[in-house]
């Protein structure tokens, strides 16, 4: 069975240092496709550098909350002329951090609407960071015509992930599901609509209970993630990698190049 990391960050040194290796056990661990979201004015150009370089790779272009406090009109403007000039996949990573000390929470709120109003625009998909702020995102998200996309790194309620799924998202598991402590997180992937569930590494963070402290997370363990999650729904992977496939697709329409 093969697997697609709808979240990855390849252009971090910790990565990009050894990219061909990364992406060489990628495939040996039957990754098919990796997701490479920027962050930032000044990662855009990497990232699309090193989705050019490999076939299985594939980038959205936005700005993350972290950052939000040093994004121009000028950077907005650029951001939408790169999103159609490359082709990218979704508008990402944007959203909303209520933990982030350095961006605050209303800069971040101007600049996340206003990467929703280019995703609207350019009628493209969002690949969305919400953490602590989950019903702020889906209030701005639902005031617009936004083509869906992944909640990437999903540790909401139920009821919220509801909402997310009938606004046409799906959500983002990775490695935090493989720790037993994780019960919330174990739980929503255990239980939420198979339908809704996409996996992705986030690496070179996020890394799973098996790697090692010193290690970088990598797009190879989305494999073993994959594991976990039949363990945790009880099914094999043949039936989840099919699944998950379709899911992915249906979030992020343009990887379905991947198969053309
Ligand atoms: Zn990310």
């Amino acid at each position: 069975m093969t697997w697609i990391d709808t979240h990855c960050h390849l252009d971090q040194p910790v990565l990009s240092k050894d990219i061909q290796k990364v992406i060489k056990l990628s495939k040996e661990c039957n990754i098919e496709g990796i997701v490479v979201p920027s962050t930032c004015p000044s990662n855009i150009d990497e990232v699309i550098k090193i989705c050019n370089r490999f076939d299985m790779c594939f980038f959205a272009l936005g700005f993350h909350p972290f950052f939000a406090q040093n994004i121009s009109e000028d950077d907005l403007k650029k951001l939408s002329f790169l999103l159609i000039e490359h082709d990218a996949i979704a508008v990402g990573e944007i959203g909303l951090d209520k933990f982030s000390g350095e961006s605050q929470l209303n800069i971040q709120d101007e600049v996340f609407q206003a990467q929703l109003d280019l995703a609207e625009k350019h009628d493209l998909p969002i690949i969305v960071h919400a953490r602590g702020m989950i019903d702020r995102a889906t209030q701005l998200i639902r005031k617009r015509k936004i083509k869906g996309g992944i909640i990437h790194a999903f540790n909401g309620s139920f009821q919220q992930a509801d909402q997310l799924i009938k606004l046409g998202f799906k959500l983002g598991f990775g490695g935090v599901i493989s720790y037993e402590r994780a019960k919330h997180i174990r739980s929503l992937a255990q239980n939420l609509p198979l339908e809704s569930i996409v996996l992705e590494t986030d690496s070179p963070d996020m890394k799973p209970a098996w790697v090692e402290n010193e290690c970088p997370n990598e797009p190879a363990q989305l494999e073993k993630i994959s594991q976990v999650l039949c363990h945790l729904r009880g099914v094999d992977a043949r039936e989840l990698g099919g699944i998950l496939k379709q899911n992915t697709i249906e979030a992020l329409p343009k990887l379905s190049k991947l198969y053309t």
